[in-house]
């Protein structure tokens, strides 16, 4: 073989394979064109999930005739002269790349009119060549035209989904934009059918109601957070909406949606302990952040950016979240809490531990701070149980108790969890794991795949009270436990660590602590069944009041559920009843 230059129209198919691999890509596109050129009103037409039709109208600034076969002509853009301005990008567009990409693997017509102009010129491109421009009357603005996408790259064809899949997409696509730029008006119709329309009028709300649905919108809680040079809007999901995916984790960077998995982890993190395993959050947020700060030129399809600070943005991003939830965190009730519009977001200066977000859970009250200085230590209204009047015990499982708002049922062993895990972490924070030697060392054998997973964790286990000890093939002996654990059986609890190893496939940092503390507390805390003292309960319900989440356990499963006085007067037809 020969080495020969590769002709412009392999070239650019080469490119559109990195730029436009599906219909979705190619909206995203022309969308974020017609936003770079300050349309007020943008619309979205699609047909076949855009297999036969893309179209995509605007009111923006325009081409001027002269330069649509530059514009549609490879490495050609209006909004990047400088290599310096590569690395202080404003715009969406940068590369001059989508619109030769998308001319060469479908028919396009591209219909301007600037606003300086009295008439619009066309031009159609056809796998990569052009007709000569034509005049033609249309309204200021910009119209382009994609059919018959990728009719020249069967292969690529194949690769795309069902047509409900690519234009559940599109769909996805569009609405987002609509949510980041709200003084936009937009307009989606697929096969002729409205599927989604925006007034413009700036309020981001009333997008959310349309996505979401009045009843999920209420568990969506507005947030504003601004901190140095990073600014975050957005909205997130208090902990009764969850999904099973983190597909509804949406993340815009200055007005430029990506799809970053660590953002995204960070976002997660922020809900650590809060939500059940495997499951995720509800979180649209808009970052800003000077440009300069961030590099948008890092992936083909600019999904993905990287941040200067990098660790200052996610730490930013914890904050911000863990801020909002600590101010709403609902109890459950059965009066379903209207969160949205009854609370707005509290704007009180908080001081965080700088480094919270290294640690495994929300800062904890010792016994100290509870009785001295947690009130000023923590001003965040609607976090803390009220002071709560213990009335009994139930089933042996539930202590009810009463509050100035009603009745609490209190899950015995889940609020029992919850304080022993605060207590732990906030030893373990401290670096003051009280530990006890066992008189007799205790020798555990595990199968061989455990045997390596303890092998690899006893580091952990050691900053967590635990004196472990490789002892012969797959044989440990335990010579030191947390007092936490005296009541229990050292062994159980080393195997139930050893389960939650296992089954956390993707440790985070420092993480793998709380994790473990999670596991050793719930085996160590009381059971359901099991009858309290009063002392006891009093205790437990002292303790849970000083805890600053004292609504979930460490796995995240509610531990009260809270009848309002409302409910009950409700429930009794005392209301309005004389
Ligand atoms: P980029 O957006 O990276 O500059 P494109 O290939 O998407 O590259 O577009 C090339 C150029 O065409 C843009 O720089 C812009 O000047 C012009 N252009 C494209 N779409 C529009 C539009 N909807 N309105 C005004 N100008 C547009
Ligand atoms: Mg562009």
């Amino acid at each position: 073989m020969t080495i020969q230059k590769l002709s412009d129209t392999i070239a650019s198919q080469i490119a559109a394979g990195e730029v436009v691999d599906r219909p979705v890509s190619v909206v995203k596109e022309l969308i974020e064109n017609a936003i770079d050129a300050r349309a007020s009103e943008i619309r979205v037409e699609i047909r076949k999930a855009g297999r036969e039709l893309i179209r995509v109208s605007d009111n923006g600034e325009g081409i001027q005739p002269n330069e649509l076969e530059l514009a549609v002509s490879r490495h050609a853009t209006s909004k990047l002269s400088k290599t310096e301005e590569l690395f202080d990008i404003k715009t969406l567009g940068f590369r001059g790349e989508a619109l030769a990409s998308i001319g060469s693997v479908s028919h396009v017509r591209l219909i301007s009119r600037p606003g300086d102009m009295e008439v619009a010129a066309k031009l159609t491109v056809d796998g990569g060549s052009n007709s000569p421009v034509q005049k033609v009357a249309a309204p200021q603005g910009t119209e382009i035209t994609v059919e018959d996408l990728f009719y020249n790259v069967p292969a690529r064809l194949k690769f795309l989904r069902k047509d409900i899949t690519e234009a559940k997409h599109i769909t996805g696509l569009v609405t987002r934009y609509a949510m980041a730029y709200p003084h936009i008006r937009w307009t989606l119709t697929q096969d002729d059918r409205l599927e989604f329309q925006s007034t413009g009028s700036g309020n981001r709300l009333e997008i959310l109601q349309a996505l979401f649905g009045t009843q999920e919108s209420k568990s969506l809680m507005p947030l504003n957070f601004s901190e140095k040079d990073l600014a975050i809007e957005g909205f997130i999901s208090d902990l009764s909406l969850t999904r099973s995916n983190r597909k509804d984790i949406t993340l815009f960077v200055n007005g430029r949606w990506v799809q970053d998995p660590t953002l995204t982890a960070a976002v997660i993190k922020a809900y650590n302990t809060m939500l059940m395993v495997g499951r995720y959050p509800v979180v649209v947020l808009f970052l800003s952040i000077p440009t300069n700060l961030v590099d948008v030129n890092v992936h083909p399809t600019k999904a993905e950016v990287r941040f200067r600070e990098q660790d200052q943005v996610f730490s930013g991003v914890q904050r911000a979240i863990r801020r909002g939830l600590l101010a709403y965190t609902p109890i459950p009730d059965l009066n379903s809490l209207n969160l949205w519009g009854k609370q707005t977001p509290p704007n009180i200066p908080v001081s965080f531990d700088e480094n919270w977000e290294v640690q495994p859970a929300e800062p904890i009250p010792t016994e100290k701070t509870y009785n001295g200085s947690a009130a000023q230590q923590e001003p965040l209204p609607g976090t803390h149980l009220p002071l709560l009047r213990l009335v009994g015990q139930v089933a042996s499982t539930y202590l009810v108790a009463e509050g100035p708002d009603g009745l609490y049922l209190i899950d015995q062993h889940a609020a029992h969890e919850r304080v022993l895990f605060d207590q732990m972490m906030a030893q373990y924070r401290a670096s003051m794991i009280p530990s006890q030697k066992l008189i007799d060392a205790v020798p555990v054998e595990l199968s061989p795949e455990k045997a390596g997973i303890l092998a690899a964790n006893l580091e952990i286990m050691a900053s967590l009270g635990f004196e472990i000890e490789e002892f012969g093939p797959n044989t440990f002996l335990i010579r030191a436990i947390p007092t936490i654990v005296d009541r229990g059986d050292p062994k159980e609890a080393i195997l139930s660590v050893v389960d939650a190893f296992e089954e956390d496939e993707t440790p985070l940092e420092h993480e793998a602590q709380a994790r473990v503390a999670a596991r050793v507390c719930k085996g160590m805390a009381v059971k359901g069944g099991q009858l309290l003292s009063v002392d006891e309960q009093r205790n437990l319900l002292l303790n849970l009041e000083a805890s600053h989440s004292p609504r979930t356990c460490p796995h995240g499963r509610p531990t009260m559920i809270h009848l309002s006085a409302n409910l009950l007067e409700r429930q009794f037809g005392r209301r309005g009843a004389r």
